[in-house]
């Protein structure tokens, strides 16, 4: 049986780490199987939802090399909704309710009040013909609840273990609205049904939904799909992450220039107790994958150590993966790699080397210049001589430590910091070193 899998995003803002693991794990069990992974955009609540979240989610997957081999889009899918809601209510296992909000407010208030869970009465499933008649002359029209089963329902999770969730803890879902749009609950299940995912991996605040899930799709007469329900990620404050944090947003690690895999290798790893690995794309993480190492317990996601990781996997990229983007001949990448944050700083550094540029040089610098270029290497380029040079130079001027590298570095390079200068010397011609340590734009 083909292994399916889905990332089901509500486009009602950009995707944050939690959606980004969510998304990834979906990926890594579907192409660890060979299968088949499905975008299916959740854009069921109307008001909320906003094409050009759509396109931006879309974007930011593609970016983190999650390629979709089906899409699907729910507002596209409303026959299908209605030929399950028809098959449900034909079985008697939807019905017809016509409390108010106000009035369901004031029900979860006295159930509240006299100590009891706040769970739908059924009071809709009592009404005789005759009252539902009456109801419907009076203007009123239903929304729909499908019946839950008495006995409690059960799973496997692959990440929980044992699950059993007694359905007299758990109000009758609505499925259908007033104005006749379906909800999330019942759309998700139909769709997961009718797309025949096998796997369903998804944050913990969906157990409960699984739990109703699980009996519209038996309802449904379909296969089951197996569940995943991960610890939700917490910020550094300890608590949940949300879409409006920015600084969990996918967009603040792309604006900061942070490379996918550093993202990806993080969440791949987040409560699993293995270091995260140095990846370039999402299929270096395919080995040794499983869904069984993820813990139970939630799981702090700090951005450092997106940070962190990043740096290491810029100064470890091969040439193949940045060619495209930095612009740089392959030599000079591997000498500048293990200097850089991102590897477009790459392009400043290549341009510093081969364009003439201004030199920056203080007043009373100039006669230590003037030493520096007469004790020049004759060698082109001067880098393998470079320390031989620098040594004469100690010596003939007196100067050591910041008095003596830093006016070779704002000479060379017009600025205070950057990579080491041997580095650079390796790609700058001698003629180049010699002009700029003389003042002249070189
Ligand atoms: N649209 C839902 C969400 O974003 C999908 C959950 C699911 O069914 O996996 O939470």
């Amino acid at each position: 049986m083909t292994v399916i899998t889905r990332f089901a995003p509500s486009p009602t803002g950009r995707l944050h780490v939690g959606n980004v693991r969510t998304a990834l794990l979906n990926w890594l069990v579907a192409r660890q199987a060979g299968g088949r992974f499905v975008l299916r955009i959740d854009d069921t609540d109307r008001e909320r939802s906003r094409p050009e979240h759509v396109v931006a989610i879309e974007d930011d997957l593609s970016w983190l090399g999650l390629a979709w081999d089906d899409r699907a889009v729910q507002s596209e899918r409303g026959p299908i909704y209605e030929a399950a809601f028809d098959r449900l209510r034909e079985a008697g296992l939807a019905y017809p309710c016509y409390e108010t909000a106000d009035e369901l407010a004031a029900m979860r208030a006295r159930q509240r009040a006299s100590g009891k869970p706040p769970v739908y009465d059924r009071s809709a499933l009592a009404l005789s013909e005759l009252d539902r008649g009456k109801l419907k002359h009076e203007g009123r029209v239903p929304y729909w609840r499908f019946r839950l089963p008495d006995a409690p329902i059960a799973w496997h999770d692959a990440v929980q273990g044992e699950k059993r969730i007694p359905t007299g803890a758990v109000s009758d879902p609505v499925i259908r609205r007033e104005d006749a749009s379906v909800t999330y609950l019942f759309a998700s299940a139909v769709d997961d049904a009718a797309m025949a995912v096998t796997d369903v991996v998804r944050g913990e605040d969906h157990v409960t939904n699984t739990a109703a899930q699980i009996a519209i799709i038996r309802a449904l007469g379909k296969p089951v799909p197996r569940f995943a329900h991960l610890p939700l990620l917490l910020d550094d404050q300890g608590a949940g992450l949300s879409k409006r944090l920015g600084s969990a947003g996918v967009a603040a690690f792309r604006e900061r220039g942070i490379e996918p895999g550093a993202l990806l290798g993080v969440l791949a790893t987040l409560g699993t107790g293995k270091a995260p690995p140095a990846v370039a794309a999402p299929e270096g993480l395919l080995d040794g994958f499983d869904l069984a190492s993820f813990g139970r317990a939630p799981v702090r996601f700090d951005p450092d150590e997106v940070r962190h990781l990043n740096e290491r996997l810029v100064h470890g990229l091969p040439y193949e993966a940045v060619r495209q983007r930095v612009g740089v001949d392959e030599a000079f990448w591997g000498d500048i790699r293990a200097n850089l944050e991102r590897p477009e700083e790459a392009a400043a550094w290549w341009r510093l080397c081969t364009e003439p540029l201004e030199p920056a040089i203080g007043p009373d610098d100039r006669a230590f210049l003037d030493q520096a270029a007469d004790l020049l290497p004759e060698t082109d380029p001067v880098a393998p001589a470079y320390d031989d040079w620098i040594a004469a130079l100690k010596t003939a001027s007196n100067r050591k430590g910041k008095a003596l590298f830093m006016p070779l570095r704002l000479a060379l390079t017009a600025r205070e910091h950057g990579p080491p200068l041997p580095v650079l010397l390796t790609h700058m011609p001698r003629s180049r070193v010699l002009g700029r340590l003389l003042g002249r734009v070189a």
